[in-house]
């Protein structure tokens, strides 16, 4: 049966667009109280004002979770606030995507590492123990598909994004028995921000790119929060890149070649900007 979210305090990092910001509509409207952080703060306040005249509870908090000090203030003011977490949505994150060669190290790739495995695995660590003590909670890794199928020019991200599926298995293995869900989710390419901090990168030029539609961040949202009212194991949309994934799994010759004749052996075709 469909868990009840109204009063959860809901924790939504990479609040201030995509899917976080729609997540954080939507937890709202459920009758959660919404805590809506990243870093840039006007849009936050924003949000959670439009959040607010719509009848909603929800609170702006700014962090960069590339920075572990920002997050335990982040937590604290949560914890000072409501004095609890209910429901953690790890979602910040962005994507650099290139031959890898031409990656700058700081930006491209020591941020990327940072934001969006160690922004993951820190914002939890400073919320768990919480989550321990009153033995309930929900926590939802941002994940991707890149975190089950590596693609040229995802190096980085694929590393990322791997890592937080390793990271969210083990940890759901570590913390069910306590009344604790973990949950990873999974999504293919959707019309957000995130297309604009990629950089102009090759895969957008691909032909293999046509075959794969973009879902609205809409759609992502909604899979979240039926995630939160009922925790699975994880959650991968849409359907048919399960069977890419599987492929994968069991055919990778035949993936590296899909991969290699339609992008990498075209690569003069394919530069990025860098
Ligand atoms: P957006 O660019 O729209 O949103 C990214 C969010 O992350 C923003 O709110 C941004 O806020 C926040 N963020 C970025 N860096 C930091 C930081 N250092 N500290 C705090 N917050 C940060 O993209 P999406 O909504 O698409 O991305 C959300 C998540 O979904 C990411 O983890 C992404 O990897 C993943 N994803 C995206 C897919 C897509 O195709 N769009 C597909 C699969 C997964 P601010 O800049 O204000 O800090």
């Amino acid at each position: 049966m469909a868990e009840s979210l109204k009063g959860k305090v809901v924790l939504i990092t990479g609040a201030s667009s995509g899917f976080g910001m729609d997540a954080a509509w939507l937890f709202a409207r459920e009758g959660c109280k919404v805590v809506l952080a990243a870093r840039r703060i006007e849009r936050l306040q924003a949000l959670a004002a439009g959040i607010q005249k719509e009848g909603g509870e929800a609170f702006a908090v700014p962090v960069d979770v590339a920075d572990r000090q920002e997050i335990q203030l982040m937590v604290d003011t949560v914890l000072d606030l409501y004095g609890h977490i209910d429901i953690l949505f790890n979602n910040a994150g962005f994507g650099r995507l290139a031959w890898h060669e031409n990656l700058d190290a700081e930006r491209d790739i020591e941020t990327q590492l940072n934001v969006n495995l160690h922004g993951v695995i820190h914002v939890t660590h400073a919320v768990l123990p919480g989550m321990l003590k009153q033995r309930s909670g929900h926590i939802i890794n941002m994940s991707s598909v890149a975190g089950w199928i590596a693609a040229p020019t995802y190096t980085i991200y694929a590393a990322t994004k791997f890592g937080v599926r390793g990271f969210t298995d083990a940890l759901r293995r570590e913390c069910e028995p306590f009344g604790i869900d973990v949950s990873g989710i999974y999504p293919g390419p959707a019309k957000t921000e995130f297309g604009q901090h990629t950089g102009d990168h090759p895969m957008r030029k691909s032909v293999l790119r046509r075959y794969f539609r973009s879902m609205s961040s809409d759609e992502v949202a909604e899979r979240v929060v039926e995630l939160a009212k009922r925790p699975r194991r994880a959650v991968i949309m849409p359907w048919y890149y399960r069977v890419a994934i599987w492929a994968d799994w069991h055919m990778p010759w035949l993936v590296d070649w899909i991969t290699e004749s339609f992008l990498t052996k075209r690569r003069n075709s394919y530069k990025d900007s860098r």
